[in-house]
């Protein structure tokens, strides 16, 4: 069956070709001789659905108006449904599963399929996601209709159909993950500019699970728009605006933004107070933790966050941004905030999850016991940044009973007492660090470098 808007769109792509004005996105499908874009962009620096061109979620979109349907495949049990794809509003956090659309289980087959009432020109379709993990990124084929095949339902798909064997075009791929799929937001916009990307009734977007391994591999879809052509004016969601104190280390190398967006009242302390720390300090820790075909990021995001979204936690880093609880950085703004950042940033330094460029590398890499992880950043931390407050000595009973490997400030005692009982020539947190970075620590380094085990350097410091 010849189908009208197939073909019409194919004649206009035709005519654009002619005039030299489609140009083919890498990550474009072809379709008939059109090149629909496919555009896809990330957000992992804030909260607030802010990409570099797709723009904010819109509220009146076309999709509000629309008829949903699970064509098939099964909701999760945890997910409140399709309305949230289409109620103008996001999750308030990056794990937030009752305000997102996402199917249960693994099964191979799964469709949402979309009757908008009468066929439209369609300017764009735009998926928002986030999650903190493997569920941000999108995988999905994206089909259109005005009408299906004899007796085929808009909103049915036999699990062994493939689309358009009943009717669909295929309009556009939807891939957002990336070598090293990490969370964040993500937006993956199908459009074509000026053209819009044709004439349907009928939407289907085809569904995969991110990873086909992981049973929890379904995408945290948070919005889903469907625009017009002639829906000019389309009201966006109102993100707040930003305040960000952004500034750079003395020499320029490296650049820091902080957010304080979520934390007015730390704003002045920020720039008076904890700007001037960040500047000496981070490129100090990157020198004091230097190896071979490594740089640390030359760009950190600081940005704080309400209590609410920290389950308590005071401070964390993931990759290269560092997330800090407003409401604990108030109160331990004279006590324990500037050292629990430097703590942070050795974090950023350290990079021990980030640094394998390839699959093959982290499959073959160690993972570093957690009392070097921790005990790394609370050594700089206590013992080169903060001597005066003496926040990790233990009184000789204390050490006596303790165990080196019980982390943050009794392993950083251990380090500094094994660094300045037996390192001969300044190199053992250098060496400690760049064996941890590969993934190659092992008890045996302990040996290596001071010629000690392990097991008799913390007997001797225990009992010292
Ligand atoms: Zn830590």
């Amino acid at each position: 069956m010849p189908n009208v808007a197939l073909k019409n769109l194919c004649l206009y792509a035709f005519l654009l070709y002619a005039l030299g004005a489609v140009t083919s996105a890498s990550n474009s499908a072809a379709f008939g001789t059109a090149t629909i874009d496919v555009i896809v962009e990330r957000n992992r620096d804030s909260d607030d659905f802010r990409f570099p061109t797709i723009p904010l979620p819109a509220v009146d979109d076309d999709a509000v108006k629309a008829t949903w349907a699970v064509a098939r495949g099964v909701i999760d049990g945890n997910s409140p449904g399709l309305s949230i794809l289409y109620d103008g509003r996001m999750p308030p956090t990056n794990d937030s599963p009752d305000a997102n659309f996402f199917f249960a289980g693994s099964a191979s087959a799964r469709s949402i399929s979309v009757d908008l009432g009468e066929s439209i020109e369609i300017g764009e379709v735009t998926a928002y996601s986030w999650h903190s993990g493997g569920r941000a990124p999108q995988v999905y084929s994206l089909y259109g209709a005005v009408e299906l095949n004899d007796g085929q339902p808009w909103n049915r798909l036999d699990d062994g159909t493939n689309p358009p064997e009943v009717g669909w075009i295929k309009i556009a791929d939807v891939d957002t993950r990336e070598r090293q799929a990490r969370g964040g937001q993500h937006a993956s916009r199908v459009a074509q500019a000026d053209v819009g990307i044709g004439t349907f009734r009928y939407l289907l977007f085809d569904i995969q699970t991110v990873d086909p391994k992981d049973p929890f591999g379904n995408t945290f879809f948070s919005e889903i728009d469907i625009v017009a052509k002639s829906n000019a004016i389309v009201k966006r969601i109102e993100a707040p605006e930003l305040d960000l104190i952004e500034f750079s280390s003395n020499d320029g190398r490296y650049q820091y933004v902080v957010d304080v967006t979520a934390a007015p009242a730390m704003s002045s302390w920020t720039k008076t107070e904890l700007q001037p720390i960040i500047q000496e300090w981070y490129p100090k820790i990157v020198e004091l933790l230097p190896s071979d075909n490594f740089s640390a990021p030359n760009k950190v995001v600081f940005r704080y966050q309400p209590n609410s979204k920290m389950n308590g936690i005071p401070a964390y880093a993931q990759s290269a941004t560092i997330t800090l609880n407003s409401e604990w950085m108030y109160r331990e703004r004279n006590r324990e905030a500037k050292g629990a950042v430097v703590h942070e940033m050795v974090h950023v330094v350290q990079a021990y999850q980030s640094n394998q460029s390839n699959r093959e590398r982290r499959a073959r890499r160690r993972s570093t016991p957690g009392w070097i992880v921790e005990g790394i950043p609370d050594y700089i931390r206590w013992y080169l940044y903060e001597p005066q407050s003496k926040g990790a000595v233990l009184s000789k009973e204390v050490r006596s009973q303790s165990k080196h490997d019980a982390s943050y400030r009794v392993s950083a005692n251990f380090i500094d007492w094994v660094i300045r009982s037996h390192d001969r020539d300044g190199s053992l947190l250098r060496n400690l660090n760049s064996v941890a970075r590969k993934g190659e620590y092992t008890s045996d380094i302990w040996q290596k470098l001071t010629g000690k085990t392990e097991a008799e350097l913390a007997d001797s410091w225990r009992g010292e």
